[in-house]
C-alpha cells in the first residue's frame, strides 16, 4: 500500500495562492549577503548562441542558471522554503534528525541547511546516484543510506520505504518529503517563475522542463498558466520513466537511464502533468552528448538533466519564429558527474561517443626526459 503522507492531500487540490511571498527581489547592499541561505535564488539567465545556430533555429533560447545556487542546484530553493514553513509551524527544532529521500541534489541542500541550523541529517538515495553527490553530503556532516537501483520508490527497500523505516526507528526524526510537501512547487510558483518573467520582460513563448519531484514543472507551470497563458509549456521525460502524458508515450522495455534527478516509475503528488501542453521523451543518447556540447560550445559547466532539457528544447523550439523566446532550466552542474559523463573515457566505455581527448593530457616522463601522453 502506498505510504500515507500528511502533505499529499493538499496537493490534489488546486494550487493555493502564494501564502507567503519571499524576498526574491530584495537587493543585498553591494552584493554582500548575511548568510549562504540568502544567496539562494535570483539566478542569472544566459542566451545560448552556438548550439541553437547549428540547429538552424531563429528563435532565442535562454537558459536559467539554477546550478549557480550555493548548494549547486535548483533544489536549494525548495529546501530553504520547506525548512522555513515547518520551522514556522513548530514541527522541527535544532537537534532533531532530518531524513530525506533524494537523487542527491535535495540531499546536498538539506545537508547544507542542517549543517547551518544544527540539525542531524540522513539522506536516503539510490545506488545509481553519483559518488560525487555522496561525497558532498558526507562532507556537510550528514549520513547517507543507499538503496538498490532496482527497488521501486514505494518498495520496502526503496527510497520511501527506507526513509519511513528509519523515521520509525529514530526518535525525534522528521521526513521533509519533497515528493509531497506543497512548499516544493510553491517555491517555484513564488520565485523561479517570477524571476523568469521579469528577466524576459514577460516575453516567454515557450518553457521546457523535466520532472524529478515535479516541483519546477508544477510551480512554474501553474504560474505561467495564470499570468502568461500564451506560453507553450513543454515537459520532457527520460525513456524508462513514466511522467510523460498521455501514458502511451511511456511504453518501453527500458528500465534504466543514466540521467540523474528526473523521472521515476510512479507519478508523485508534486507533479501536475496537465500543466504541460505536451511531453517529449528523451534518451541518454540525447542528453549526455548535449551536456558535453553545452560545455564545449556554450561554456556552460552543467549536468546531465541540463543536457536532456536543451536537447528537448531544440526539438520543441522548431515551432517558434524569429524573435520568440524559449526558456530552459539548467538544474545542476558538472561537479556532480566528474567521474561520469564529464570523463571522455567514461563516455567512450559506455558507448555514447568516442573519446576525442585521449591525447590531450601530457606529463613529464623521467625515463626519457621528455613530455609524453598520460595513458
Ligand atoms: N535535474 C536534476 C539534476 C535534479 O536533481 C532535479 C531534482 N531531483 C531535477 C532536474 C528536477 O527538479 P524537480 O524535483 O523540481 O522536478
Amino acid at each position: 500500500a502506498p505510504i500515507k503522507c500528511k502533505w499529499r492531500e493538499s496537493l490534489t487540490k488546486p494550487m493555493p495562492s502564494p501564502h507567503c511571498r519571499h524576498d526574491w527581489k530584495q537587493q543585498y547592499k553591494n552584493g554582500v549577503f548575511p548568510d549562504v541561505l540568502a544567496m539562494i535564488g535570483n539566478t542569472p539567465m544566459v542566451k545560448l548562441n552556438n548550439i541553437p545556430k547549428s540547429y538552424g533555429l531563429e528563435c532565442n533560447i535562454y537558459a536559467k542558471c539554477e546550478f549557480l545556487n550555493p548548494g549547486g542546484s535548483v533544489k536549494d530553493r525548495m529546501v530553504k522554503r520547506i525548512f522555513e514553513d515547518i520551522e514556522r509551524q513548530g514541527l522541527i527544532k535544532p537537534g532533531m534528525t532530518i531524513i530525506e529521500y533524494s537523487s542527491g541534489n535535495t540531499g546536498i541542500a538539506v545537508a547544507l541547511v542542517c549543517a547551518l541550523k544544527g540539525y542531524k541529517c540522513i539522506i536516503v538515495m539510490s545506488e545509481k546516484i553519483s559518488d560525487e553527490k555522496e561525497a558532498v553530503i558526507v562532507s556537510l556532516g550528514a549520513k547517507v543510506v543507499r538503496c538498490p537501483v532496482t527497488a521501486g520508490l514505494e518498495a520496502p527497500d526503496g527510497l520511501f520505504g527506507t526513509a519511513y523505516r528509519l523515521h520509525k526507528e529514530i526518535p525525534d526524526s522528521f521526513i521533509l518529503d519533497q515528493f509531497g510537501h506543497p512548499g516544493n512547487p510553491l517555491t517555484h510558483y513564488d520565485t523561479t517563475a517570477n524571476e523568469i518573467l521579469d528577466q524576459l520582460e514577460n516575453k516567454v513563448d515557450m518553457i521546457v522542463f523535466g520532472g524529478g519531484t515535479g516541483g519546477t514543472v508544477t510551480g512554474i507551470g501553474r504560474k505561467f498558466r495564470e499570468v502568461s497563458p500564451h506560453t507553450k509549456i513543454v515537459g520532457f521525460d527520460p525513456v524508462g520513466s513514466r511522467y510523460a502524458y498521455p501514458p502511451s508515450l511511456n511504453k518501453t522495455d527500458v528500465t534504466f537511464f543514466e540521467v540523474e534527478g528526473i523521472g521515476y516509475e510512479i507519478v508523485p503528488p508534486t507533479l501536475d502533468q496537465s500543466v504541460c501542453d505536451y511531453w517529449i521523451k528523451t534518451t541518454d543518447l540525447d542528453a549526455l552528448p548535449m551536456a558535453k556540447r553545452l560545455m564545449k560550445e556554450e561554456g556552460l559547466l552543467v549536468g546531465m538533466s541540463s543536457g536532456a532539457g536543451v536537447a528537448a528544447a531544440l526539438k520543441a523550439a522548431k515551432e517558434l519564429k524569429k524573435g520568440q523566446n524559449c526558456v530552459v532550466l539548467l538544474p545542476d552542474s558538472i561537479r556532480n558527474y566528474m567521474t561520469k559523463f564529464v570523463s571522455d573515457r567514461w563516455m567512450e566505455a559506455k558507448g555514447y561517443q568516442p573519446c576525442e581527448n585521449k591525447n590531450n593530457v601530457w606529463w613529464w616522463d623521467q625515463k626519457v626526459s621528455n613530455l609524453k601522453y598520460r595513458p
